[in-house]
């Protein structure tokens, strides 16, 4: 069985790839990494732990790709560009089947963002994956949440919903349901757009606890409210389908998972936002907009009625 170094060799060394501003990689203490002048160094972390976050038996490919694609959303969330990743594994037994596929999950992210693994750390106990991402962005260009402006226009990247929708049909046959499935196991970081937003946009937050709670965040750092018009909302075949057959708005507004981003821009910027879209081929919706703070955050029928609940998104320590 392989010890903890053989490991580092095989499956992590082997994964790095081969940026300029990695002057020394994986090996010693510490990585040591050129940044470029002028930007600022955008920093995070997110973990996926067993039994929270998945389940024990979840294809390991899958969740290499999940681990880092996470990570990258908070990045894209701050329209910063990606360059360096560090892994920290809590592995039950040395498994290598199953890290040599979590690292091809991982690595052929990695890869396609040209995002080097430059450290990390490897022990021993309940299976838990932690993944942190540097990148660089201009100081005055960042995407913040503390941004948003009254008058603002929101929109939201992709569709909402379809991962939520996959946990819940997890048992059911559903005639999307590889779909749905691809889209909680597999969310693609939406990069490219928080890059393109820089300059465009100066408010933006990924949809990671669901529309209404990373909403709301927006709203309480900006001190301001918001309003969804919810026959706006861009949902799949699938989702729409529940929506009509359930009238459940909740699905796509408080389900987590699926890491659109949700940005606010104001109205000058928006002939701006549509050149840039057009080169983009990122499906983009508007959905509402950003009103005073006294006025709450709302999602409404095109009736005018309010839905119920929508500020309830995924909290650790809430259950
Ligand atoms: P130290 O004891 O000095 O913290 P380690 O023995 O834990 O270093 O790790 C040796 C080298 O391997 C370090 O450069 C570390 O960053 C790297 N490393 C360890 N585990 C991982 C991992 N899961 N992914 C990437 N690099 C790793
Ligand atoms: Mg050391």
């Amino acid at each position: 069985m392989a010890g903890e170094f053989e490991l580092i060799k095989r499956y992590f060394e082997a994964a790095t790839g081969d940026r300029e501003d990695v002057l020394l990689g994986i090996g010693d203490d510490c990585a040591l990494l050129q940044m470029p002048p002028g930007k600022v160094l955008a920093v995070t972390t997110d973990t996926l732990v067993s039994g929270r976050h998945f389940e024990a038996g979840v294809d390991p490919e899958s969740l290499g790709h999940k681990a880092l694609a996470v990570n990258l959303s908070d990045l894209a969330a701050m329209g910063a560009e990606p360059a360096w990743a560090s892994l920290a594994l809590t592995l039950p037994s040395p498994d290598e089947d199953w890290l040599q596929a979590f690292m091809h999950g991982f690595a052929q992210l990695a890869r396609a963002f040209d995002v080097t693994l430059v450290g990390g750390d490897t022990t021993a106990g309940p299976l838990s994956v932690s993944v942190t991402v540097h990148g660089f962005v201009d100081l005055h260009l960042a995407l913040r949440r503390d941004r948003a402006q009254v008058g603002d226009q929101l929109y939201v990247s992709g569709t909402l919903g379809d991962a939520g929708l996959a946990l819940r049909h997890q048992q059911q046959a559903e005639p999307h349901r590889h779909l749905l499935q691809a889209r909680l196991d597999r969310p693609t970081p939406r990069v490219a757009l928080g890059l393109a937003l820089r300059g465009i946009s100066c408010c933006a937050i990924d949809v990671s606890d669901g529309l209404g709670a990373d909403l709301g965040h927006i709203c309480e750092r900006s001190d301001v409210g918001a309003r969804i018009a919810v026959e706006q909302l861009p949902l799949s075949a699938a989702v729409r389908r529940y929506v009509a057959q359930t009238d459940d708005w909740l699905l796509p507004l408080t389900a987590g998972d699926d890491y659109e981003l949700l940005f606010t821009v104001p109205k000058a910027q928006q002939a701006a936002l549509e050149r840039k879209l057009a080169d983009l081929h990122v499906p983009v919706s508007p959905i509402g907009s950003i009103v005073a703070a006294n006025e709450g955050l709302e999602a409404l029928r095109p009736d005018g009625t309010c839905i119920k609940g929508m500020g309830k998104g995924y909290d650790h320590f809430r259950a």
